[in-house]
């Protein structure tokens, strides 16, 4: 079992520590958030007060943070953690950030002698709280054995996808599949209401034919069609709209770098923006049916 430092515990980190806890490693937390703080001690975990004081003596630093900026202030800023890590330790972030921002770390991280990948997720609010995400491993193949253990403790499936930076093109490829399926799934189950079908029935019949995907069967934007869903409780918790229109926006600068058309993903990008302008920012990014349909009133 490992002594494990573990930065950032939202919406996903929250429960990945948990998971960790129960897998018997000790885990020392760190959040600026002392509600988020407060539900990881209660899960098992033990509270620094710093970052700083979360890393010292750590075999392993995981962060689970917003965003590029976030990621890169922790392990590379004025007060930055990097130097306060222990030799030999390994650093997992698992993050969605940019694959620039990934590879600086990673590079900082080597030349103090730390083995590092990047890992983000796929899988939801669900998969972290049930132990089952997908790690999207970008790194050398030895860091990623010694990650394997822990990483299994909160994840079901892990594939290694190339060198650091990887992990992270692999998924914003995922989620721009993700995101424009969303929006799509609301628009047509929309258009069905909007022509007399009842939302659960038509989402049932694509659940099980051609239009079939995460969105009609795990996370339907629609409310009333799956009870466990962001839309069934206003659309609170899940995946931020903020969040996926982060990522779009990270898809689109990849595209633009590789001279690649995404004619979807920047429509898409555009759509979780209007979304986040009309106050759903904080909301799950399925609030996007918003955009098309009054569901908010139903
Ligand atoms: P979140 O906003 O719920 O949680 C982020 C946490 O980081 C917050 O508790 C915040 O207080 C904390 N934080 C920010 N800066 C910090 C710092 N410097 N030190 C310590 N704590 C700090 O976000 P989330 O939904 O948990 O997502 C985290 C990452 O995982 C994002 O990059 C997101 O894109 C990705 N992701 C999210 C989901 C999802 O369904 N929510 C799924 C896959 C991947």
């Amino acid at each position: 079992m490992s002594r494990i430092a573990f930065i950032g515990l939202g919406n996903m980190g929250g429960p990945m520590a948990a998971n960790l806890v129960k897998a018997g490693h000790e885990v020392r937390v760190f959040d600026l958030v002392q509600a988020a703080l407060d539900a990881a001690v209660a899960a098992g975990a033990t509270a620094a007060p710093s970052a700083r004081e979360a890393v010292t003596g750590a075999e392993v630093v995981i962060s689970m943070l917003p965003a590029s900026r976030h990621v890169e202030g922790l392990y590379l800023g004025d007060d930055g953690i990097l130097p306060h890590i222990a030799d030999g330790a390994l650093v997992i972030d698992s993050s969605t950030i940019a694959p620039a921002s990934a590879r600086k770390v990673a590079e900082a991280a080597k030349a103090r002698g730390l083995a590092t990948i990047d890992a983000p997720v796929s899988g939801g609010v669900a998969g972290a709280q049930a132990g089952t995400l997908t790690f999207i491993v970008g790194g050398e193949a030895e860091a990623l054995e010694r990650a394997r253990p822990v990483l299994e403790a909160m994840g079901r499936n892990i594939f290694h996808v190339g060198a650091s930076g990887a992990g992270q093109v692999a998924k914003l490829c995922n989620n721009m599949a993700l995101g424009v399926i969303m929006a799509a799934t609301g628009e047509a189950i929309a258009l069905g209401v909007a022509n007399g079908l009842d939302a659960k029935v038509l989402s049932d019949m694509m659940a099980v034919s051609t239009g079939r995907s995460w969105a009609t069967e795990v996370c339907n934007p629609w409310p009333g069609v799956i009870d466990t869903a962001p839309a069934a409780r206003g659309y609170a918790g899940g995946f931020g709209n903020d969040l996926m229109l982060k990522d779009l926006g990270l898809a689109v600068e990849a595209a633009m770098q590789s001279n690649s058309p995404v004619p979807l993903g920047e429509l898409a990008r555009n759509l979780y923006a209007m979304n986040s302008k009309a106050g759903n920012g904080r909301l799950d990014f399925s609030s996007v049916v918003r955009l098309v349909a009054p569901v908010q009133d139903q």
